[in-house]
């Protein structure tokens, strides 16, 4: 088994007629879903795609993600899955910097218009030669093309998938994930979930599948071990709880965000009983997960939150605790099987105090950043990643983690990094210093605020202005909400601003 693809071409061979994605009225079988993979992959082929092309895909949590992510592989081609929030300056960016040759974008809404942003970004691409539209209804652009389709053999090092992250610092940046990390953080799952594919799980797929936590968990995991991928385009608390009721969700996996709201929309009219019998598996991951969230959801559906860690450019899994164990308070358990983790110092030596930096080593980590060998050379020595976290390490093993030694705020599950913010921020005329920084919010965990000095005679700007300004060009999980305005900023002796003194 070399191509990713392999996972899907299996469990349709030895079960075609289970299901494996619920949406709305849709159901698609593994035959179906197999079928149309076939289709893409076709399409592909006669629009001059070849083996080792870069394709984009930017789709909410719809079939239509997993069949051309899953099509694309076929192909032979890298699928670089975008953020469905980002504006047409955004997605031109990724679509240069990954090289891509074509692009799929679902149609959208009126308030987001993901295909509208696709075309203008496409435009400004000089190598994206093609865009697909998926519509919301009607023939999907594949729909005429043969359904059979041999999977394109692969070099198990090449790259499968090209996930963008800021990494410790500076602007998005490409992790390639080669077709062996991919596969095998999904089929981790056997040892992590006790996933066994005779008795397959019911996914409730919330989790962004652009994002490595719900591709891999929910996605590849899924289909790797012949469960069924529930999916809801736009997680709602209430939402997700009727359709798990309804689809028998077996398998929960979301940001701790997503635990707390599932949590409050709890009401009398909620059969929480049924929901806690169906429930096997609940997995967390992304930020840390706050102690009372864990305890409560124990309470109301006796079963214990399993907490992840990891990265886009671990695939993501590195750690997790310890299936049919009692979890320890604040730990994010310990590395999965074919991994390693250690704690270093700055310069790569171990960690001489009790708190270090998080390096990880095993299946899971990258090959590198897409074009980028100084970048790369930063966070990969001797096989061991960097990751930018600060943790420590108890007795037996576990580790806990303390501290983020990079510059990033998550809001809401997604990762925010400051200095792509600042940067925009920067060309503004009003602004003559940014420093951007997350604030505590109890809706998302934490908000993001933007603390500025103006330039002279721009005495006049407001804080609607600048967010206004923001919001035209950033995604909406970006752009700050809060604008202070200050005479200065502290600095260091080396010219850096001293966020943590703001
Ligand atoms: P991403 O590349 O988007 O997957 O983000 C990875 C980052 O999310 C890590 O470097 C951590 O800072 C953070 N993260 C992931 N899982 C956890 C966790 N369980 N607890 C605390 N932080 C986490």
């Amino acid at each position: 088994m070399t191509n990713l693809a392999a996972l899907l071409d299996t469990t349709a061979a030895a079960h075609p007629d289970r299901t494996a994605i619920v949406c709305g009225d849709t159901r698609l079988s593994y035959a179906q879903l197999d079928s149309a993979t076939n289709q893409v992959a076709n399409l592909l082929v006669r629009n001059g795609v070849r083996p080792g092309d870069t394709v984009a895909l930017s789709c909410p949590n719809l079939p239509s993600f997993t069949i051309v992510y899953f099509g694309i592989l076929k192909a032979g081609a890298t699928v670089v899955p975008l953020n469905v929030l980002l504006k047409p300056r955004e997605i031109a960016y990724h679509l240069g910097d990954s090289g891509a040759v074509a692009h799929f974008a679902f149609e959208g809404t009126t308030d987001l218009p993901i295909s509208e942003w696709a075309a203008e970004a496409v435009e400004q691409t000089d190598g994206c030669r093609s865009l697909f539209v998926i519509p919301a209804t009607g023939p999907l652009p594949w729909a005429d093309e043969p359904a059979e389709f041999a999977t394109a053999d692969v070099d198990d090092d090449d790259t499968a998938v090209i996930l963008y992250t800021s990494g410790t610092t500076g602007r998005p940046k490409g992790a390639e994930l080669r077709h062996r990390n991919m596969r095998d953080n999904a089929l981790v799952g056997r040892e992590v979930f006790a996933a066994d594919p005779a008795n397959p799980d019911t996914y409730l797929c919330v989790l962004p599948l652009f994002h490595s936590f719900g591709q891999t968990v929910t996605q590849n995991g899924a289909i790797a071990f012949g469960g069924t991928m529930i999916m809801l385009p736009r997680f709602d608390p209430r939402a997700a709880l009727t359709l798990m009721l309804q689809e028998t969700v077996t398998f929960f996996a979301g940001v701790p965000t997503m635990y707390w709201g599932m949590l409050s929309a709890l009401d009398d009219g909620v059969d929480v009983a049924t929901l806690a019998a169906n429930l096997r598996v609940a997995v967390a991951g992304g930020s840390a997960l706050p102690g009372e969230v864990h305890r409560d959801f124990r309470a109301r559906f006796g079963v214990t939150i399993l907490e992840g860690y990891g990265l886009s450019e671990t695939s993501p899994v590195a750690s997790f605790s310890v299936y049919g164990e009692e979890p320890r308070a604040g730990s994010i358990g310990v590395p999965i099987p074919g991994v390693e983790m250690k704690l270093i110092d700055d310069d790569w030596s171990d960690a001489s105090g009790e708190v270090g930096e998080i390096a990880i080593r095993g299946h899971n980590v990258m090959k590198g950043y897409h074009g980028r060998p100084e970048a790369t050379a930063e966070v990969l020595r001797d096989g061991w990643f960097r990751t930018g976290d600060l943790a420590r390490k108890d007795a037996d093993g576990f580790y806990y983690i303390v501290d983020r030694a990079k510059d990033m705020i998550i809001r809401g599950g997604f990762n925010v990094y400051p200095r792509e913010i600042e940067e925009l921020l920067m060309t503004h005329p009003a602004v003559s210093l940014v420093a951007v920084i997350g604030v505590p919010d109890d809706a998302h965990g934490e908000e993001i605020k933007a603390v500025v000095v103006r330039a002279k005679n721009s005495d006049d700007v407001t804080e609607d202005d600048i967010v206004a300004w923001a919001k035209e060009r950033l995604a909406a999980y970006k752009y700050p909400r809060r604008v202070e305005f200050r005479d200065t900023l502290p600095m260091t002796a080396t010219g850096k601003i001293l966020k943590r003194e703001i």
